[in-house]
């Protein structure tokens, strides 16, 4: 199958977009034509070669597209069905036997080792094997093959456009609120960061119906996006110390804190804007993957602080991004107002134009 994508030669260097030959999809597999692809701050991560990933790359895990053909023994989507893709996990371990796939055994190998699990690539140029399979998909590219535990099925007149960063940003923003945190109602919400995971959050504890949503965000315009979604308060944290400022609006603190930026300071400083018995969920990785956060022990054990790693919002996809889909055609995810598209070959205009603010969520735009 011949095909394009947008190829990663080398760490921190801009894409090409080149011809790509994908496998057709084996037993189990299926492959995808992509329409729309969010860019999440994970790609990048990956593109900075500090994951250790092999070159030359593919990389993209936020894909939405029609499914163009798929393998023996898969029953879950047909052909001409429009699909969302999201992680990938095994489906054998205990924790995906629990519901708790995002935490699947086998997760790195799955979504990280950009290979097959028999170590073969699935995309090829005219020298040789490309690393795909990134999130069990590499979704920069005209085509992605899939399996059926990272395949969503989505409704005939859904928009592939809009609905694309539900695969991972959305659902880690608003499951790290719903699951990780299960923020209750009349509960309070700081979140760190006004990015595409930090406006989801926000959306998150809409939904949950906290009492107080407050958003810590350095630009002007993310503050603004964030107090339209819903936030009741946006705090820069330019104009004073940032817990000072949370706890003039909660004296007590807050019961939930999601942190989306990865800033080791920002995080350390949130450790006390915590009510007792508070819970800070760290979702944003920070730029430094030795990165520590000293914790002072005797204020943890005082007022029975929670410290909560979280990936994915704890998501299981087969359940939470129906949920997510039917939230947003109910207009309680209004990801539109916050995602700009780009066309496909302007994939580096549109990440450089997410590392400097100028837009929060990236969907690249795949001609048919
Ligand atoms: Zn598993
Ligand atoms: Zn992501």
């Amino acid at each position: 199958m011949q095909g394009t994508a947008a190829v990663l030669r080398e760490p921190n260097q801009p894409y090409s977009i080149e011809p790509i030959r994908f496998d057709p999809p084996r037993a189990g597999e299926i492959l995808v034509r992509i329409h729309a692809v969010g860019i999440c701050h994970t790609d990048m991560v990956f593109a900075s070669g500090a994951m250790g990933s092999p070159f030359p790359l593919i990389l993209g895990h936020e894909g939405a597209g029609v499914v163009e053909k798929v393998g023996d023994g898969v029953t879950k989507v047909r052909p001409g069905q429009k699909v969302l893709l999201t992680f990938n996990s095994c489906g054998q371990c205990s924790q995906c036997h629990s519901g708790d796939p995002a935490y699947c055994h086998d997760f790195v190998g799955l979504n990280f080792a950009c290979v097959r699990p028999d170590g073969s690539s699935c995309a090829h140029d005219d020298s040789g094997p490309v690393a795909a399979r990134f999130f069990g998909q590499s979704s920069f590219a005209s085509h992605a093959i899939a399996q059926e535990r990272n395949v969503i099925a989505l409704p005939d007149d859904a928009d592939l456009n809009i609905l694309a960063p539900l695969g991972c940003g959305v659902q880690t923003g608003v499951g790290a609120v719903l699951r990780s945190l299960n923020a209750q109602a009349g509960s309070s919400l700081v979140i760190l960061g006004g990015g595409a995971v930090g406006l989801s959050a926000v959306l998150g504890g809409k939904i949950a119906d906290c009492a107080s949503i407050i958003m810590i965000e350095p630009q002007q315009a993310r503050r603004q996006l964030a107090l339209e979604l819903g936030a009741d308060h946006a705090i820069d944290p330019a104009t004073g110390d940032a817990a000072d400022q949370v706890r003039a609006i909660l004296p007590h603190g807050a019961n939930n804190i999601v942190d989306t930026s990865g800033n080791v300071g920002a995080i350390f400083a949130s450790l006390n804007m915590l009510a007792p018995h508070g819970a800070l969920g760290l979702v944003g990785v920070p730029g430094s993957l030795d990165a520590v956060l000293p914790l002072p022990i005797v204020p943890a054990i005082t007022y029975g602080y929670t410290i909560k790693g979280i990936i994915e919002g704890d998501s299981d996809p087969e359940n939470f991004l129906p949920q997510l889909i039917a939230l947003h055609a109910a207009g309680k995810l209004p990801i539109e107002k916050f995602s700009t598209i780009y066309p496909f070959d302007q994939i580096n205009e549109a990440i450089a134009d997410s590392h400097s603010g100028k837009c929060v969520k990236a969907i690249l735009e795949l001609s048919a």
